[in-house]
């Protein structure tokens, strides 16, 4: 018998898992449904923890390596100056989509903030003023690399790898054993992530099982029309607008990439966070989309901390959608503020869960919106999350295609 292609196993495991989600929300709460989602649980837990076992070595050795071997090609500037490029351009489109979306959609209309008066009551937003934030985010760029790498963060492991990779190519053929040293340690994480993506199966369907059967109806059908507009734009981004900009400047079709980066966009829509995807959007790139390895292991994992596209664009629409809760119409500037607000909080949050409602505070902040309606945002998050970090990662990857295109070019 033909063995079943991990692709194939993998969306198998994801329709099971929605599908046994809807079948354990529809069984109530019985001592049936909480064992399975128990067992769901810990299996989908257990899945996210493996991948974040190779996640901060992964992350350290190919970007150092990345960038060591691109200045090898005699290409660094050229490849740096893309990717960034590529990023904040597409992150400002999302954001504009989102906008977009939200002034000809206008969910929020005919809601009152009233009805979630409870909500709001019970929940204490995260103050913190904009300049707070971004001394905060700079500050926590320069750390102690042994501190970053043992705490897990990502931030501050890209920028130590990144000065690594300066240092060993400035030193040039002196430091070549240790060039040699992080290839290999990198090979070998991604070897590791081999064995372990043949859990995916499992790991995603545990994950949205759980998912789907712990969402709560009756709030889901009250904010539908917001979710409808916040999903159907970040689809657009992510099915029309990006394909579209990997199509004019690399000729590769949307089917094609596609298919080359399901997996990792499963991987992303069930885990809900970038980072943890990392390696599996790392494989993508190298096998299936044939990115070069200096390239991929430079654009991905830059990408999976600092390019949201999907966060970014939510951020833009949940802020009119708040502020029309509150009466209030933005103007102009206060858009402005948002746009800029909306980049910088996408660029500066980790790729991990809901961590867009953080930067989400920030925005409302900025223009004066009440942060409580967090409240409302919350609980809808868990949804939202999932189709912005599968557009987040989708993201990186047409990224590193595009910069490869573009960077041979030169
Ligand atoms: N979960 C998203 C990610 O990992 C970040 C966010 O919450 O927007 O890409």
């Amino acid at each position: 018998m033909k063995k079943i292609s991990l692709n194939l196993q993998i969306l198998a495991g994801c329709a099971l898992g929605i599908a046994g989600g809807l079948w354990l929300a529809a069984d109530g709460p019985t001592p049936h449904t909480q064992q399975t989602l128990y067992g769901a649980r810990l299996a989908g837990n257990l899945f996210l923890d493996l991948l974040r076992m190779v996640l901060v070595p992964l992350i350290f050795t190919s970007i150092a390596t990345g960038v060591a071997s691109l200045s090898a090609h005699q290409r660094m500037h050229r490849v740096w100056t893309t990717t960034l490029l590529f990023f904040f351009a597409t992150m400002a489109l999302a954001i504009v989509i989102g906008f977009g979306a939200a002034h000809l959609f206008r969910p929020g209309e005919g809601l009152q903030l009233a009805m979630f008066a409870e909500a709001t009551q019970n929940y204490q937003a995260r103050q913190m003023p904009l300049p707070d934030y971004i001394a905060q985010f700079l500050r926590g760029l320069f750390q102690n690399p042994f501190k970053a790498l043992a705490q897990g963060d990502i931030l501050a492991v890209v920028v130590v790898a990144l000065f690594l990779g300066i240092a060993l190519v400035a030193g040039g053929e002196r430091y070549r054993n240790l060039r040699t040293l992080l290839d290999e340690l990198q090979e070998l994480c991604l070897r590791i992530v081999g064995w372990i993506m043949r859990l995916a199966p499992l790991g995603l369907a545990a994950l949205l099982m759980q998912l789907v059967a712990t969402q709560q109806a009756a709030l889901l059908a009250s904010l539908a029309h917001f979710i409808a507009v916040v999903i159907g734009s970040t689809l657009f981004h992510g099915v029309v607008v990006l394909p579209l900009i990997l199509w004019l400047l690399t000729g590769m079709t949307p089917v094609h990439f596609l298919k080359a980066s399901r997996t990792a966009l499963l991987t992303a829509f069930a885990t809900s966070s970038s980072a943890a995807t990392l390696p599996v959007s790392l494989r993508c790139a190298e096998q299936h989309l044939h990115v070069k390895k200096e390239i991929a292991s430079f654009v991905v994992p830059l990408g999976a901390t600092v390019n949201m596209d999907g966060t970014a664009l939510y951020e833009a629409a949940a802020a009119l959608f708040v502020a029309r809760l509150a009466g209030i119409e933005l103007d102009l500037a206060s858009q402005a503020i948002v746009f800029c607000v909306a980049m910088l909080g996408a660029v500066g949050a980790p790729g991990i869960p809901s961590v867009g409602m953080l930067s989400m505070v920030l925005v409302l902040e900025s223009v004066g919106l009440p942060t409580e309606a967090i409240a409302i945002l919350l609980p809808i998050d868990r949804i939202l999350d999932t189709v912005r970090t599968a557009v987040n990662v989708e993201g990186d990857l047409v990224g590193s295609v595009v910069v490869q295109r573009l960077a041979e070019r030169g």
